[in-house]
């Protein structure tokens, strides 16, 4: 059989690409250098792909940030404002990744949204009314080049017209439809071009089939394949679709003259009663996706074997992973911390490539195939998760009472308010304060063995000393005690829980030069001993005023580790939850009677299909919440925080969070929230972050009063937290005070107003 994947991590074994394109930013090399290192980058890429014994090599793929955007530039999908730079192709590409800023000249960056149900955000596209759209890029033709040059027989990859359109913008009352007809043009000239640099496959990439398609969607989606398929070519075109089924338009894509067809066996499970309903065309072939794309574990053989014996097709079959590697991270290999037996379940990308080769030899029964199926048997038969009998014998006692805070909301309201006595409109921050340079020093000293950890935790003691006499000064009314110990905020608690493992270089890309290194949850997750406790219970008795424990949500940890295949989302969700319960009352035993729990991705697993978004998700991820605080006083209360998406389809869900209080991202999103929690009638207290902590700009006192005057105007101001949009960790020093400065004198000024 052919062997395939859909793309392959770019940023390097070594995060190369990162350092070289950061070098570039900083103006430590110049654009020559930076694209000599991709070259040598790309080539080693495609040349292990070869070596491992993959038939068609994704070209293409590469990006220097971002693929959505390749594709939009590679059209002619570039605003005004960019190109009237006048800088270099290159640097208009960045211009638009990460905003301009030089002489007088500044201009702000394309939006960032999250690709699918992953951790990896791409630009999202502008269309205007000026938009010309047509093949102009050449950076696909120069990649074949170099492909070529090396040896390496391209299979072209782009991404398709209808997820281009399906995710950008669109201004100035253009609409999609709008802009079908030159976007058939121009991907009709990329086949003539391809077929003139002799290129023999394309695969177009449409994971947005995967989303629930409307009937005038499905139009668009009609009109361009039917157009850009309509005259012959010899370049072979293969719609390749990928993070879920596409049951919205199976039955359309099976008729067209497509080459070949990419499913997802794995996250569109569906797919096989797709085949199965509908049949698979037997002039078509079938680009399977059976090897995991978004997971970390080995392939356990029986099971594809299984998986692969479902596809009844006469159609031919090329191996391929579910989606592309890029959201895994490069090699297992270099992993010697870990345990053997851990290490040996672990498949990155590299390990991927032979996956797909071994398999394709145990399909044929090839020469010594016998021994690789029964060594991954023997892997998966002896395979030994660290077990917790006391973790199972909670689980299988809880009951609905657990799950339940009592009184209601509204009377714990009442309690509360007595409680507190805090002012109407009561400020606070999200968590974070400034990450400074010391303190990251201090952190990396202690990592290295340069000082105790009694040296240490003095540090991080005396800058909570500070921060807390700085709060009080600024006129806060909810200190928290400024997260100085935390380099992550999953990585943190995942460390102190049992049940995490991590790797040394296990980095995935989350947007341009970011990478996230998530932790693997190996075994049953247990807490052994208070985490944040000390820390809070410190802070706490340094001032007279209110005191914010602070601790990440199970939800979060979860969606930001890498999870466990052999148990059930929800049963891995649940131990954490009681972990952190555990904690929550503790810190609640110990004096702080104010506790958040931020849920930043609570939407970011949130199943592609609406349809899906309760039963597959909402329906364990919610209780998880309520799981965590469930048990503490009527007079303790939980606040959550929120950020990076939007939120207003899921507001009643988040009310069922039945938080006390929670803190949202609003600024960017320029506060439509706002009028989404009116129309929801939503019940939890509420602060919609006043200003943008993304932004190095101070926003003026004026505006924040003007602001908060809009939020009083539409929503109970006995509901109403003043804070900023998100903790203050990546922001300076000046600026957080000068900004909480102005928050604080703003919301004073509203007080005596009303
Ligand atoms: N408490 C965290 C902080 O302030 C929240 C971070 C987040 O929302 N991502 O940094
Ligand atoms: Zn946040």
């Amino acid at each position: 059989m052919t062997k395939t994947i859909i793309g392959f991590p770019r940023i390097g074994a070594h995060r190369e690409l990162k350092f070289a394109t950061e070098h570039y930013w900083k103006h430590q090399i110049d654009q020559a250098e930076l694209l000599k290192r991709a070259h040598e980058i790309k080539v080693a890429h495609w040349q292990a792909q070869k070596d491992a014994g993959i038939d068609l090599i994704p070209v293409g793929d590469f990006s220097f940030f971002d693929n959505l955007l390749d594709t939009a530039v590679a059209l002619n999908v570039v605003s005004k404002r960019y190109r009237d730079l006048n800088v270099s192709p290159l640097d208009e590409y960045f211009a638009q990744a990460r905003g301009y800023q030089a002489n007088d000249e500044t201009v702000r960056a394309l939006p960032m949204k999250k690709w699918f149900n992953t951790n990896y955000h791409y630009i999202v596209p502008e269309f205007t009314k000026y938009t010309d759209v047509k093949l102009i890029g050449n950076k696909l033709f120069e990649e074949i080049d170099e492909a070529k040059t090396a040896g390496i027989d391209p299979k072209a990859v782009i991404i398709g017209p209808y997820t281009l359109l399906r995710l950008s913008r669109f201004l100035d009352g253009t609409k999609p439809a709008d802009f079908v007809k030159p976007l058939i043009a121009a991907y009709q000239s990329l086949l003539n071009k391809l077929a003139d640099a002799s290129v023999s496959y394309l695969q177009i990439d449409e994971p947005a089939l995967s989303f629930d398609v409307t009937g005038e969607e499905k139009a668009i989606f009609d009109q361009l394949y039917d157009g850009i398929l309509g005259s012959a070519s010899s370049v072979k075109v293969i719609l390749q679709t990928y993070f879920g089924d596409i049951r919205d338009v199976y039955e359309d894509v099976i008729q067209k003259p497509f080459f070949g067809i990419g499913l997802d066996f794995l996250e569109g499970h569906y797919n096989f009663d797709l085949i199965k309903a509908h049949g698979f065309p037997a002039d078509k072939t079938l680009f399977a996706g059976l090897v995991n794309g978004k997971n970390i574990w080995r392939n356990q053989y029986d099971l594809t074997l299984k998986r692969f014996a479902e596809l009844k097709t006469d159609a031919p079959i090329v191996l391929n992973t579910s989606c592309s590697l890029l959201h895994v991270p490069y090699s297992a290999a270099n992993e010697d911390q870990l345990a053997s037996d851990v290490q040996q379940h672990l498949a990155f990308a590299i390990e991927k490539l032979t996956e797909l080769v071994e398999l394709d030899h145990i399909v044929n029964h090839d020469q010594g195939s016998e021994e690789l199926l029964t060594n991954n048997q023997n892997l998966f038969k002896n395979v030994k998760h660290p077990f917790n009998q006391s973790v199972h014998d909670r689980i299988d006692a809880l009951s609905d009472d657990d799950y339940t805070r009592l009184p209601k909301r509204s009377e714990r309201e009442k309690v509360q308010k007595a409680e507190f006595k805090l002012p109407e409109l009561p400020t606070t921050t999200i968590g974070s304060f400034p990450q400074t340079k010391d303190v990251r020093a201090n952190r990396r000293k202690f990592r290295h063995n340069e000082i105790t950890r009694e040296q240490y935790d003095q540090f991080n003691r005396d800058k909570i000393a500070r921060i807390v006499k700085i709060q009080e000064d600024l006129g806060l009314d909810v200190l928290v005690h400024g997260e100085y110990e935390r380099n992550d905020m999953v990585e943190y608690f995942g460390e102190k829980l049992d049940g995490f493992v991590f790797t040394q270089n296990g980095w995935v890309q989350s947007y341009g030069t970011r990478g996230v290194k998530p932790p693997i949850i190996w075994g049953d997750i247990s807490r052994n001993a208070p985490i944040t406790v000390a820390a809070s219970v410190y802070a706490n008795s340094l001032t007279d005023k209110w005191m914010k424990g602070m601790l990440t949500g199970p939800v979060t940890i979860f969606n930001w580790s890498f999870p466990r295949e052999d148990i059930a989302r929800k049963d891995t969700v649940t131990q954490i939850s009681l972990a952190l319960r555990d904690e929550v009352l503790d810190l609640e035993k110990n004096g702080i009677k104010i506790i958040q729990i931020d849920e930043p991705a609570l939407r970011e697993n949130l199943p592609l299909r609406k349809s899906d978004w309760y039963k597959e998700y909402l329906d364990w991820a919610v209780p998880a919440f309520r799981l965590v605080h469930s048990g503490v006083q009527p007079s303790t209360q939980i606040h959550t925080h929120m950020c990076y998406s939007e939120f207003g389809d899921i507001l009643t869900a988040i009310d069922n969070l039945d938080a006390d209080v929670i803190s949202f991202e609003a600024s960017r999103a320029d506060f439509t929230l706002i009028d989404e929690l009116v129309a929801d009638n939503f019940q939890t207290e509420v602060g919609p972050g006043v200003y943008d902590i993304h932004s190095p700009r101070i926003p003026s006192e004026a505006e924040i009063q003007d602001l908060i005057q809009q939020i009083i105007s539409k929503l109970p101001v006995d509901k109403i937290w003043i804070n900023p949009d998100c903790g203050l960790k990546t922001r300076s020093e000046t600026e957080s005070f000068e900004s909480l400065k102005n928050m604080v004198e703003a919301t004073k000024v509203v007080r005596g107003s009303i």
